[in-house]
C-alpha cells in the first residue's frame, strides 16, 4: 500500500471539520431562499454524443492544445494518489501548463430536483468538461438514468460517490464494499463505462475505503475549496463572489461542488472568472489514473 497509514490518520482528523459543514448539505437543499434558475438555451438532449476513439475510449473534447501537452495515450495530467497529500491536478511534463482547475460536481442527479443537466448544459457551452460524482440511489429510478446517461452522452466523466452518501468510517468493509460497489455497477450499466473517480461522502475514509477503489480501480479524491453547501453561500451572486476570490484558489486545485441551484445560476459565471483569472478549466479526460493496485 503506498499510503502511510499516520498521513491517513491525519487526514481523517482534518476531515471531520470538512465533514461537519458538508453535513449541511442535506438542510441547504430545503433552505428558502433558494435563487430563481438561470434559463439556458439548451434543450435537454441537444447536444450530441462524443464520437469514440478507435479503442472505444472516448476523447478529451476540450480544446486543450492551448494548455496541455499530451503524451502517447493521450493524457496530460495526474492526480495525487495519496489524497491526504492532496486531490490537486500536475502537469505530466514540465513545460505543461500548471494553471488549471478542475471542476468536480457531487451528490448528482439530487432528488427531487436535479440541476445537474443544466449545469452540464452550460459548461457545455462554455467548452468545459467536468465529473460528476453521482449517488447510485438516484439512479434506481428513471429520472435520475436519464440525467446521467444524458450528460455521460454529452462527453462528461460521471464518477462514483456511493449508493447512500453515508459515513464510510462507520463502516465495515464488507459494507463499504457494497455502498461502493452498487453504484458502479449502476454507472456501468447506464453508461457502458466503470466510473474511474471516487469522492467519499463528507471527504470520510478509512484504510478499507482506499483498498477497494484500488480494488475497483478508481482513483479517490478529495478536494481543495468548495463552498456551495455553506450557509453564507447559497445564493449565485455569493457562490461567485467567494469561488472567485479565497485563499485556497491555485494552481491545480480540485473544486468541489453540488448539484445545486446556486451552483447553477453561478457556474456560467464562474467560467468567465476563472479564464480572466488566467486558469483553464482542465479537462479531466486528460488526466491520467495512477496504476492500481489489486488486493490478490
Ligand atoms: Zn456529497
Amino acid at each position: 500500500m503506498k499510503i502511510p497509514i499516520l498521513l491517513l490518520l491525519l487526514f481523517s482528523l482534518s476531515a471531520c471539520q470538512k465533514a461537519s459543514t458538508e453535513q449541511t448539505e442535506k438542510t441547504s437543499v430545503l433552505a428558502s431562499n433558494e435563487p430563481e434558475i438561470q434559463e439556458t438555451s439548451l434543450e435537454r438532449g441537444q447536444v450530441e454524443s462524443q464520437p469514440l476513439k478507435n479503442d472505444g475510449t472516448r476523447q478529451a473534447w476540450t480544446d486543450y492544445s492551448a494548455y496541455a501537452q499530451v503524451d502517447e495515450e493521450g493524457y496530460a495530467y495526474y492526480m495525487q494518489e495519496n489524497p491526504d497529500i492532496s486531490s490537486e491536478i500536475f502537469p505530466l511534463y514540465e513545460t505543461g501548463d500548471h494553471k488549471v482547475l478542475l471542476f468536480t460536481f457531487d451528490d448528482a442527479p439530487q432528488r427531487p430536483d436535479s440541476y445537474a443537466l443544466e449545469i452540464a448544459q452550460q459548461l457545455k457551452v462554455k467548452d468545459v468538461n467536468a465529473i460528476f460524482l453521482v449517488n447510485g440511489m438516484y439512479l434506481t429510478e428513471e429520472r435520475g438514468r436519464q440525467i446521467t446517461k444524458q450528460i455521460y452522452d454529452m462527453g462528461f466523466e460521471i464518477g462514483n460517490h456511493t449508493q447512500h452518501h453515508p459515513n464510510l468510517k462507520e463502516m465495515t468493509y464488507d459494507q463499504q464494499y457494497q455502498e461502493i460497489k452498487q453504484t458502479s455497477d449502476l454507472v456501468e450499466e447506464i453508461t457502458g463505462e466503470k466510473p474511474r473517480w471516487f469522492r467519499p461522502p463528507f471527504g470520510l475514509f478509512n484504510m478499507d475505503t482506499y483498498r477497494i477503489c484500488q480494488d475497483l480501480e478508481m482513483q479517490l479524491m478529495t478536494w481543495n475549496f468548495g463552498y456551495d453547501w455553506m450557509e453564507d453561500y447559497l445564493d449565485g451572486d455569493a457562490l461567485l463572489e467567494i469561488s472567485l476570490n479565497n485563499d485556497y484558489l491555485r494552481a491545480g486545485a480540485n473544486i468541489l461542488m453540488h448539484d445545486r441551484p446556486w451552483t447553477n445560476a453561478a457556474i456560467s459565471r464562474m467560467v468567465d472568472g476563472y479564464r480572466e483569472q488566467g486558469y483553464h478549466i482542465v479537462d479531466p479526460l486528460l488526466i491520467r489514473n495512477p496504476d492500481f493496485e489489486k488486493e490478490s
